[in-house]
């Protein structure tokens, strides 16, 4: 084995041993903790959760300057040391206070650059009731948030030796490792070495060691040492000295046949499976500890890496420098999976730039709401398209052996009460809208992972739901790969392990320790942890991970030819709303003057920083210089005053820095308005000059009925990314022309929309989005799949056809304008002859295609039983035989042609079986 890879196999082992010695030291019985600040309504946050000896949990403030919690010692006490373990939300700047009323407060220690992690403060003999923390500046922008707060005495007992202390050698180096003996233990290790014949030890570890296990590296090859271990605790408490022990030059670890990259995969599994431990396989199952929060176990003894995991729905969110392509909902309106799937690839070669393995996405969250806040990070409403869309994203992701979990499995749709929402939901509206993206990302797009979410299903929390994970999941669609929890969405340890939850992340709270006491109990099989182990090993070894070492390399991160593709996908997702008396393009012979208004106008495209969607790029631009750019030829000049400009565009919409926070991970919109002092900025540039376009920046629907009605001209951009300004500019001046077609519905206003809670039954019968609008005759503003183009479109010639298993629809798509350009040609059916109830229309069919004036192209759609399944009331898929009406056109209410076929049986592709 290369030297590095050695060294930092062993290095993930050490880091792996924490996993199982996490412990308290001895502290002070703390009575109450009082806290001024808890995060709203989470009862999870509490200030109790700071003080439970339980190190996962977490007392966390409101996001602001500044916050506390003080803690109430029962009577006035003596102590010396404090230690405050803090969660990646941590202080800048803070002070600890003490006091004996609560009221009057003395500050006894100050931090001015608090780095987090866990703070050991001397503080050298006080005396008081109270002590508290008192946060004066966030290091970041969540609130404070501490795992763990306590309080020493002087008098605390010295701490245990460290036993089943071992030394294996390996290339120049001895490695050391150790059990804590304390359960929860927060000791400091120091190791001493002596040569065999030499009777001195010598103290070898420079800084005082965390975690049970050290690497020597200022050894020879082949050489016999003695080393002992020694633990201190906070207050410079020292243990009596660990049994010596001797370095084991022979002690290889079991390399065995899964080592060879020529076997087939299930082989190499199997060998390696059968070479681990209880501990060894339990330990597979979690994320490390006090590591990054993102990286799930290795194990140094058997070679085995860790998954290194990081979010990013449109682009890595790792480190610095990631391109920020625009967002998934805005690809969805390209109605171009190829797209998709070019974004998967090039994230995908960013992820393994950061030297990260696994992308936590795509999401498939269907967008039952468009104030849902993730709305943006999903491919919009329909089960169709984003079926499309996600699957494109997982092979383009994949294509580049980057692991990918679809999430979040399953009805994720909103973000009030996002810890644990009831969904209560039939198994038609389960089985029709929210399972077949997530069916389609695993048989077809062969995902090697599904990430579970935190809301309940029908009574049980999504990460311990055995019908969706073992008995959907993998039993009936048989997935082979693994079930990862959303972060700290892991509920229990036995419970979750059997109903199909293989991977708790970000650590083990559930698993870990727990887990194994329950399979050395008996009350789990070793047999589901071995599947679980395997279904973790499975992508490990497809992934290359165990053949290569992979490297950070930031020259696959930001590449220009990733700019150049967010420019190219911006374009095909801007949606033209409206257009009056072609106001656009923008003809720049015929303008002297324009105005650039608005708070988005000379800001980047990229959207909200929030949550997992937050990306750093190295560069952007803004619609502002793109303008700027198109212009400078000519001699067209901007001026502020909308009543001196031959034009005016307004930049509006959702961005951190000009409206806040109103739409992101936890946070949904209130309403579908723009704010309102966005909504009086348009009114005053239309008051001023009546040639205003609007152009909306969002993550979901924008209602524009306050407005919409005067203004001639509205572009739909989103969040498009790094280059959106030059797409924007590009379709406001011709360039470009736009043909992306929205793929959630834009109502009038939110009264449009039902009230959405956690009970999902019965939305088979009406479905989301358009299929809502349409069963329930509503006529939304503008409708699913709609857009403008610069040029128009006619359809001829619809044709049926049929063949062995399959039924041909096709039509003639005409370009019968001047301007060359894309159409968007959707395919809805309905089932005019059904057992069950369902949605009137279903999309079933999509594909933009490029036409130069006056050319036709014949576009053909082959149905196959998939698309006209429904789920029976048998709870089986069939094709039920009778007529379906197919629908071809440019939106889901804009149908231009329609003809009638017949499903009977002995087609070929009926597989009816049970009355109705
Ligand atoms: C989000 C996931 C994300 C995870 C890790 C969770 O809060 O819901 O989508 O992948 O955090 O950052």
């Amino acid at each position: 084995m290369p030297k590095k890879l050695s060294f930092i196999v062993v290095l993930l082992f050490l880091l792996s041993l924490s996993f199982f010695s996490v412990s308290f030291a001895d502290c002070l019985p703390i009575q109450k903790a009082v806290s001024s600040s808890v995060e709203n309504g989470n009862s999870d946050l509490i200030p109790y959760k700071a003080i439970d000896k339980d190190p996962y949990s977490r007392w966390s403030s409101n996001r602001n300057d500044d916050q506390w919690i003080y803690f109430d010692l029962g009577e006035a006490k003596d102590f010396d040391v404090v230690i405050i373990l803090w969660e990646t939300a941590y202080a800048g700047v803070y002070e600890i206070d003490v006091s004996d009323d609560a009221k009057n407060w003395k500050t006894v220690f100050e931090e001015n650059n608090g780095n987090g992690g866990e703070d050991l403060i001397r503080l050298d003999g006080q005396k008081a009731r109270y002590i508290r923390m008192r946060g004066l500046k966030r290091k970041t922008e969540w609130g404070y948030s501490i795992y763990d707060f306590k309080v020493y005495a002087k008098d605390s007992v010295a701490p245990e030796s460290p036993s089943d202390v071992s030394a294996l050698s390996g290339d120049n180096s001895i490695v050391l490792f150790w059990e804590d003996n304390k359960e929860n233990d927060l000791y400091y290790y120091d190791v001493y070495r002596s040569f065999k014949d030499e009777e001195e030890f010598i103290k070898i570890n420079v800084a005082p060691l965390k975690s049970a296990g050290f690497i020597d590296k200022s050894v020879a090859n082949e050489e016999e040492y003695y080393y002992y271990v020694v633990a201190t605790d906070y207050l410079g408490n020292a243990s009596i000295p660990s049994e010596q022990v001797y370095s084991i030059p022979a002690a290889i670890p079991r390399i065995g046949t899964y080592l060879d990259a020529s076997l087939p995969l299930e082989e190499r599994v199997n060998d390696l499976l059968g070479r681990m431990t209880l501990r060894e396989k339990v330990e597979q199952l979690a994320g490390m500890v006090n590591f990054d929060d993102m990286t799930s176990h290795g194990n140094s003894r058997l070679h085995i890496p860790p998954l290194r995991c990081a979010d990013g729905p449109h682009g890595v969110r790792w480190g610095e420098g990631s391109t920020a392509f625009p967002v998934p909902l805005a690809i969805a309106a390209s109605w171009n999976p190829s797209l998709m799937y070019d974004m998967g690839v090039y994230m995908a070669r960013e992820l393994k730039g950061h030297g990260r393995d696994v992308s936590l996405g795509p999401c498939l969250n269907i967008c039952r709401d468009p104030r849902a806040g993730r709305s943006y990070e999903g491919y919009g409403e329909d089960p169709y398209l984003v079926g499309k869309m996600a699957t494109a994203a997982v092979k383009g992701l994949q294509s580049e052996k980057v692991i990918s979990t679809p999430k979040h499995y399953a009805c994720n749709n909103i973000e009030i009460g996002r810890g644990g929402g009831p969904v209560v939901i039939d198994d038609w509206s389960l089985r029709e809208i929210y399972l077949p993206a997530f069916k389609e990302c695993v048989q077809e797009g062969k995902a090697w992972g599904v990430m579970g979410a935190y809301n309940k299903v029908n009574g049980e929390y999504s990460c311990e739901n055995k019908v969706l994970l073992r008995d959907i999941l993998k039993d009936e669609w048989g997935f082979k790969g693994f079930v990862i929890s959303d972060w700290h969405a892991t509920h229990s340890t036995v419970r979750a392990i059997n109903a199909g939850l293989d991977l708790e992340m970000p650590r083990a709270n559930y698993y870990g320790r727990a887990l194994y006491k329950a399979a050395k109990s008996g009350m789990v099989d070793e047999a589901i942890i071995d599947d679980a182990v395997k279904r973790i090993l499975r992508p490990k070894f497809w992934s290359g991970l165990f053949d290569e070492e992979r490297v950070e390399n930031h020259k696959f991160v930001g590449r220009k030819e990733h700019d150049e593709f967010c420019l190219e996908a911006a374009r095909e997702a801007i949606v033209l709303l409206k257009n009056n008396k072609k106001i656009l393009p923008i003809n720049k012979n015929k303008i002297t003057s324009i105005a650039v208004l608005g708070p988005l106008a000379d800001k980047h495209t990229c959207g909200v920083d929030l949550g997992s969607s937050q990306i750093y790029p190295a560069r952007f631009d803004t619609p502002l210089s793109a303008i700027q750019d198109k212009i400078k030829s000519k001699k067209i000049k901007i001026v502020d005053d909308p009543k001196k400009a031959d034009l005016v565009l307004v930049f509006v919409g959702f961005s951190a820095d000009v409206a806040g926070r109103l739409e992101g991970e936890a946070i949904d919109r209130e309403n579908l308005r723009l704010p309102e002092n966005q909504e009086a900025l348009i009114d005053y540039a239309f008051s001023a000059n009546k040639k205003t376009v609007v152009v909306l920046l969002g993550g979901s629907a924008i209602a524009t009925d306050s407005w919409g009605k005067k203004v001639p001209a509205i572009i739909n951009a989103w969040y498009c990314g790094q280059r959106g300004g030059e797409a924007i500019a590009d379709v406001l001046f011709g360039d470009y022309n736009p043909a992306g077609r929205l793929p959630i519905t834009f109502p009038v206003n939110a009264q449009q929309i039902p009230h959405i809670g956690w009970n999902y039954n019965g939305e088979y019968k009406t479905g989301v989005g358009y299929q809502y609008f349409e069963t329930k005759s509503i006529n939304p503003l503008y409708c699913f799949g709609y857009g403008l183009s610069y040029t128009k479109f006619k359809y001829s010639n619809l044709k049926i056809s049929y063949g062995d298993g399959w039924i041909g629809i096709s039509v003639n798509v005409k370009n019968a304008g001047s301007r060359e350009g894309d159409e968007v040609v959707q395919l809805y059916l309905e089932d005019l002859k059904r057992s069950m109830p369902g949605p009137k229309k279903e999309l079933k069919g999509f594909k933009r295609i490029h036409l130069k004036p006056n050319e036709t192209q014949q576009v053909a759609f082959k149905i196959t039983p998939d698309e006209l399944a429904l789920y029976n009331k048998y709870k089986k898929w069939v094709v039920e035989p009778g007529a379906f009406r197919a629908m071809v056109g440019s939106s889901s209410k804009g149908i231009r042609l329609s003809g009638i076929f017949k499903v009977v049986e002995g087609m070929g592709i009926v597989e009816y079986e049970g009355g109705f």
